[in-house]
């Protein structure tokens, strides 16, 4: 069992940047308004995130670590409309077979918290502790015991650089929670809450730059059972954000080749002089019209109709781009 968990996180986990996607999305789809993210050491030495989100119950914190099993679907069928972020059931036992691993967690009804240890894949019993309504996972000295692994970490600013970018891409589209993130010690973003649409502004403005949302032009169309919204960089913006490059497919961070294509051409049209612009799009769907179970990473998608998605995307930003010419 020990050896299967660390083949799965090996295809799952390649760095700290992923132990901090895999239990921020947790915290997500347990409902958390508040997460707070510390890490320590580039996230090599230390990964720790708290949530107010439901808690686990004491019955099912054995399961959380154990392999595939996982509260969010219960049948194939649900597969196919997966909305939650996670789904598989093997983030934590993975990430648990590779470090010194802990989870605290209390449900708003339950009086007290558990925690429970888990070193190297090795779970310990289930302690009473103290915690407020929510859940908080530790993730120590990652990959201790798969020094392979552990020789490719990169620099501490390099793997932390990879985290603040996760958390940029998460916050991006989950405006609702606040996001709190800190490298040793130090504070390093707060983005609260956003309630409304001047918040939502606000909140990309933080995370893309003031000039970015001033020069960019605000996307809302729908048809064909399709909606598209977000903002777009103006091919006269003055400066070139080729990294700022952010397309969610209901609500998941995707790098797709369709819709990069789509993109592409819609700006290609509009003389773009070649530089790459910046832009954060939300494309909704049908979750039955597409297929997000491709690879565990999940930034990969497939689309049912993907002509029709193509065209969709391609026709929507290029008549807004030309909009702004004429
Ligand atoms: P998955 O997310 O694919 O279901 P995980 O291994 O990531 O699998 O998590 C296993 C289970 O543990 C989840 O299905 C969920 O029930 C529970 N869980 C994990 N993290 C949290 C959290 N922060 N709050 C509440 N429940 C959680
Ligand atoms: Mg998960």
């Amino acid at each position: 069992i020990e050896l299967i968990n660390q083949i799965a996180a090996g295809e799952v986990i390649e760095r700290p940047a992923s132990v901090v996607k895999e239990l921020v999305e947790n915290s997500l789809d347990a409902g958390a308004q508040r997460i707070e993210i510390e890490v320590e050491e580039g996230g090599a030495r230390l990964i720790r995130v708290r949530d107010d989100g439901r808690g686990i119950d004491a019955d099912d914190l054995p399961l959380a670590i154990a392999a595939h099993a996982t509260s969010k679907i219960a049948s194939f069928d649900d597969l196919e409309r997966v909305t939650t972020l996670g789904f598989r059931g093997e983030a934590l036992p993975s990430i648990a077979s590779i470090s010194r691993f802990a989870l605290t967690s209390r449900p708003a009804e339950q009086a007290h918290a558990l925690r429970i240890e888990v070193d190297g894949g090795k779970p310990g019993a289930p302690k009473p502790a103290q915690h407020p309504a929510g859940t908080t996972i530790e993730v120590r000295d990652l990959f201790y015991n798969v020094p392979a692994r552990r020789k490719f970490l990169r620099a501490e600013r390099t793997e932390f650089g990879r985290i603040d970018e996760l958390i940029a891409s998460l916050a991006l589209v989950r405006t609702g929670a606040e996001f709190r993130l800190s490298h040793n010690g130090k504070p390093v973003r707060l983005l609260r809450r956003a309630v409304d649409e001047a918040g939502v502004a606000a909140r990309v403005g933080d995370l893309l730059g003031e000039e970015f949302v001033g020069q960019s032009l605000r996307i809302e169309h729908e048809g064909a059972g399709l909606r598209l919204s977000g903002w777009v960089g103006l091919p006269t913006a003055s400066r070139a954000q080729a990294d700022s490059q952010y397309f969610y497919v209901n609500g998941r961070l995707v790098r797709d080749r369709l819709v990069a294509h789509a993109v592409r051409q819609a700006y290609a049209d509009v003389l773009f002089h070649g530089r790459h612009p910046a832009f954060v799009l939300f494309l909704d769907l049908d979750p039955l019209g597409v297929d997000v179970n491709v690879h565990p990473a999940k930034h990969e998608v497939r689309f049912r109709e993907s002509r029709l998605v193509h065209d969709f995307l391609y026709r929507t930003l290029n008549d807004a781009l030309a909009q702004t010419r004429a």
